[in-house]
C-alpha cells in the first residue's frame, strides 16, 4: 500500500492529491508511522488485559479508526484500531465472544463492514443519523441492518435521528437495547470504540450528553467479561468536553466511585422511537426482545419530510456557545483496602506487611478503629511513614461499612497492606 512505501516521503501537495481517493482523510509524512502507534497501542492493550497483567485500560491514540475499511482509510481512520483488535483478540487467543460497543457519534461503518458476517463479534454502535443526512450517509446505518449470513442478528444499530440526545437518552439505549443483549451474548472481552463526540459542545455530533455519562457508561460495561474493558480512543473535537469525558472513562476504569447523575428524564420522543425500532428489528434474534412491541404499534412521528431546516429543527450552528458545569470532583483515595493477617499467614504477592500488632502505634490503631485515618496524616506520624502512606484511607461513601472491617480486622494480631484495588489490579 503506498501509505507506507510513500507518504513518509511526499510533498504536501502529493500528500493531498493521494488523499483524494479516500473519503474525508488528511495525510502527512507522519501519518503512517502515528497509525502503526495507535494500533500497536491498541492490541498491546489487548495483551495486558487478555493476560492479566491488568484488569481494564484505555489506549489514548490518534488517529482513530472505526471509519477505515479493510484496504481503504476513511473519516479520518487509516487503520481499524478496533475491528484489528478483536481479530487479534480472537486469533492470538482464541476468543469466541468479542463485543465492540461504540459510542462516537459516528457510525463505524468500517467495524460493522469487517464483521456483520461474524456471530462471534457483537458490534453496538449509536450514532448521529437524521434519517441518512448526516455523514456518511448509508442505508446501512440504520437500526434493520442487523448483520448478514451467520452474523445476522450480530450487528446493532442505533440511529440518533435528531441531535440534542442527553443523559437520560443515552442511558435509555444503554438500559433497553445494548445490556440485555450484551448479557445474553456473554462476552470474553469488551472493546469500545471510545469516541467523544458524542458529548456536549462537540461540533460534529451537537448532542447534549455531558462528560459524567461516560463514567456511567463505562462502569455499566464494567459487569461483563469479568470486568475484561478495553477502551480505545476515537473521535471528539471539543477539547474541553473531550478531556473531561476521558477523564470520567479513566476514572470509572481505574475503579473510582462514579458520580450521582443529575437531571435525568425520560428519553425523548425521537430516541423512543429508535429504541423501539432496534428492539423489534433485533426480537427474532435475542430471547431478551422477543417481547419487544411490533413495529406497527408505534407512530413513527420524527420522521422530517424536507431537509432538517425545512423540517424546523434546529442546528447547533444556530445556537450560542454551549457551556457546561465542570464536572464535580470524584473522590479517589489513593488506598482501598487494609486487612489483618495473622503473623504467620503469607503476605499476598504485591501486598506490603507494614508492623505486627505489638509494633502498631496505639494512636494509630486508634485512628484505624474510628475509621478516620488518611493518608494526609502523615504530619501527625511522622515515624510511621509506610503505614500513613499505604494503609488508612477508608471510601468515604460507605464510611459505616469501611469502619466495622477495619475495626474488626483490628482484632487479629498483625496487619497487612493490601494495595489499592488500583494497585492490586495493575500487579495482578
Ligand atoms: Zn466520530
Amino acid at each position: 500500500w503506498a501509505l507506507e512505501t510513500e507518504t513518509p516521503h511526499m510533498s504536501v501537495q502529493e500528500l493531498k492529491d493521494f488523499a483524494l481517493q479516500f473519503n474525508a482523510v488528511y495525510f502527512h509524512p507522519n501519518s503512517y508511522h502515528c497509525a502503526k502507534l495507535a494500533v500497536g497501542a491498541a492490541l498491546q492493550l489487548v495483551d495486558h488485559v487478555l493476560m492479566g497483567k491488568v484488569r481494564n485500560g484505555m489506549a489514548l491514540v490518534r488517529p482513530p479508526g472505526h471509519h477505515s475499511m479493510r484496504d481503504a482509510a476513511c473519516g479520518f481512520c487509516t487503520f481499524n484500531n478496533v475491528a484489528i483488535a478483536a481479530q487479534y483478540a480472537k486469533q492470538k487467543y482464541g476468543l469466541k465472544r468479542v463485543l465492540i460497543v461504540d459510542w462516537d457519534i459516528h457510525h463505524g461503518q468500517g467495524v460493522q463492514y469487517c464483521f456483520e458476517d461474524d456471530p462471534s463479534v457483537l458490534y453496538f454502535s449509536w450514532h448521529r443519523y437524521e434519517h441518512s443526512i448526516f455523514w456518511p450517509h448509508l442505508p446501512e446505518s440504520d437500526y434493520d441492518a442487523v448483520g448478514k449470513d451467520k452474523g445476522v442478528g450480530f450487528n446493532i444499530n442505533v440511529p440518533w435521528n435528531k441531535v440534542g440526545m442527553t443523559n437520560s437518552d443515552f442511558l435509555s439505549v444503554f438500559c433497553h437495547v445494548l445490556l440485555p443483549v450484551a448479557y445474553e451474548f456473554c462476552p470474553e472481552l469488551v472493546l469500545v470504540s471510545a469516541g467523544y463526540d458524542s458529548g456536549i459542545g462537540d461540533p460534529e455530533g451537537e448532542m447534549c450528553a455531558t462528560p459524567d455519562i461516560f463514567a456511567h457508561l463505562t462502569h455499566l460495561l464494567m459487569n461483563l467479561a469479568g470486568g475484561k474493558v478495553c477502551a480505545v480512543l476515537e473521535g471528539g473535537y471539543n477539547l474541553t468536553s473531550l478531556s473531561q469525558s476521558v477523564c470520567q472513562t479513566v476514572q470509572t476504569l481505574l475503579g473510582d466511585p462514579n458520580p450521582r447523575p443529575e437531571n435525568l428524564r425520560s428519553p425523548c420522543q425521537s430516541a423512543l422511537e429508535s429504541i423501539h425500532c432496534v428492539r423489534w428489528a433485533h426480537r427474532r434474534y435475542w430471547s431478551c426482545l422477543g417481547h419487544a412491541a411490533d413495529l406497527s404499534s408505534f407512530q413513527i412521528s420524527t420522521k422530517p419530510s424536507g431537509s432538517p431546516k425545512e423540517a424546523g429543527e434546529s442546528t447547533w450552528k444556530d445556537k450560542v456557545a454551549v457551556v457546561w458545569p465542570e464536572p464535580v470532583k470524584r473522590v479517589a483515595p489513593p488506598v482501598r483496602t487494609a486487612a489483618l493477617l495473622s503473623d504467620e499467614a503469607v503476605c499476598p504477592e504485591g501486598c506490603k506487611r507494614l508492623a505486627t500488632s505489638d509494633k502498631l502505634d496505639p494512636r494509630v490503631a486508634g485512628k484505624l478503629r474510628c475509621g478516620a485515618v488518611t493518608s494526609a496524616e502523615e504530619r501527625i506520624y511522622p515515624h510511621s511513614h509506610e503505614i500513613q502512606a499505604n494503609v488508612f484511607s477508608p471510601r468515604r461513601s460507605g464510611r459505616t461499612s469501611s469502619k466495622a472491617r477495619v475495626t474488626a480486622k483490628l482484632s487479629l494480631p498483625s496487619l497487612v497492606s493490601l494495595p489499592s484495588q488500583r494497585k492490586w489490579r495493575r500487579m495482578r
